[in-house]
């Protein structure tokens, strides 16, 4: 059997493993190896779409800033229509979650992103909110929908041209130190490279144990999401992302429906997630207690998986244990909004380059996303918003 010698195997071709591909096949001999027959199958063609400069973890939130400028101009010719499209991001309160408003729009970064509302300014927004239910709001405007297919397809399309070998169908069964390398195995094929990419999603503890090298901890957790039909009348193109302060749940306008979530998190092994008649229950309830909303039935549904670590921030670097091992797993419910500013940190930290001096303005630092951190440190449930 021939074996195929490239700089880089990365491995999933997933949002994570198609940005940075993109990013090193400018200088850099690349392969992607991808298992489906199509590179959008699991977690990033399963997402709700939003761009927020305040969700998630503070390296999140960080990401998500150096990720802004490439979303909304991005450079010319890489796509043909815009990638993003305004819509702001309401994080909505009961009366018994006041202090988590307060909490959450206490943070440095976020206080100044947001608006506070009254329980009318908050109906006004979003007619269908009970006024007795929501008694206060943060208004984000700067968030955004987000085209995730044109956005994976230009950066697949960039790696192409650059000369990149995409492979579909091409499952990575074995991995192995080889002559300074890797060799690693399809089916079909053997490769070799310097630097494997570990960019699974969901399986990129799998790909680790794979190779012998230590795990991160990665938990896949099980989300679901809903479409459902709209009342005749209703005109909600213009109304926000509406989200439950706690993350109960979210929903914002799809396509003449209504994306509605559960906010769930179900630990699951690394799968094809099955969206689960429970969760949609339960996603109904709450958008029905919360709304005057009432749903009659369900256009579609889907579940996908968002992988964390203990600490809910992505990791990218090299193993500490293993060189030429690098991360880029652990996006959790963040994975496409990072995209771009996780592209160009793990093309820099390929490279051997420092950190990139953009990321570093937006408050980025290699540290807090490195595999060598305290990965196990930070054990936490579901947490807030913004945390
Ligand atoms: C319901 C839901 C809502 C979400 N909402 C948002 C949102 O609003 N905003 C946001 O930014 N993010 C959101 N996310 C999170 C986002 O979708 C993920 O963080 C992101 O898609 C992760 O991308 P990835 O490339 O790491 O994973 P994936 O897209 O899962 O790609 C990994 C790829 O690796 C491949 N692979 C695995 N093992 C192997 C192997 N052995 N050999 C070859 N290939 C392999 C898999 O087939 C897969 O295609 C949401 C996710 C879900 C499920």
């Amino acid at each position: 059997m021939s074996i195929t010698t490239a700089d880089v195997v990365v491995i999933g071709a997933g949002i994570a493993g198609a940005s940075a591909a993109a990013g090193l096949a400018e200088t850099l001999k690349v392969v992607v190896l991808e298992r489906e027959a199509h590179p959008a199958m699991h977690s990033t063609g399963r997402s709700a779409a939003l761009f927020s400069e305040i969700y998630g973890s503070a390296p999140v939130r960080a990401l998500s800033r150096a990720s802004r400028d490439f979303l909304y101009s991005p450079p010319g010719g890489f796509v043909e229509a815009p990638i993003v499209r305004p819509r702001g991001a309401l994080h909505i309160a009961s009366a018994a979650q006041i202090a988590q408003l307060d909490a959450f729009c206490a943070l440095p970064d976020i206080g100044p992103a947001v608006r506070r509302l009254d329980s009318g300014e908050t109906h006004a927004a979003c007619s269908i909110l009970r006024p007795e239910y929501v008694v206060a709001a943060a208004l984000e405007t700067a968030s955004a929908d987000v085209d995730v297919d044109l956005l994976h397809q230009g950066w697949l399309r960039q790696f192409r041209k650059l000369g990149g070998d995409l492979r579909l169908d091409a499952e990575v069964t074995e991995l192995s130190r080889s002559g300074g390398g890797w060799r690693i195995r399809t089916a079909s094929e053997t490769f070799h490279a310097s630097v494997v990419i570990n960019a699974a999603g969901a399986w990129a503890d799998v790909v680790a144990m794979m190779a012998g090298v230590r795990p991160i901890g990665l938990q896949p957790r099980r989300r679901t999401a809903v479409v459902v039909p709209l009342p005749e009348g209703q005109a909600p193109d213009a109304w926000p992302m509406v989200i439950d302060i706690d993350e109960q749940f979210y929903f914002r306008p799809e396509a003449a429906g209504l994306l509605i979530s559960p906010g769930d998190e179900t630990p699951s092994d690394p799968c094809d997630a099955q969206p689960d008649e429970w969760d949609i229950a339960v996603a109904i309830d709450r958008v029905e207690a919360a709304t005057t909303l009432q749903v009659r039935r369900v256009k579609r549904s889907w579940a996908g998986l968002r992988s964390f670590v203990a600490d809910r921030s992505p990791v990218v670097g090299f193993a500490p244990d293993a060189a030429g091992f690098f991360w880029l797993a652990g996006q959790g419910g963040y994975g496409i909004q990072t995209a771009p500013a996780m592209g160009v940190l793990a093309t820099a930290l390929v490279l051997g380059q420092g950190l990139p001096s953009e990321l570093a303005e937006a408050g980025v630092t290699a540290e807090t996303l490195s595999a060598g951190r305290d990965i196990f440190a930070a054990q936490s449930e579901k947490a807030p918003a913004a945390e």
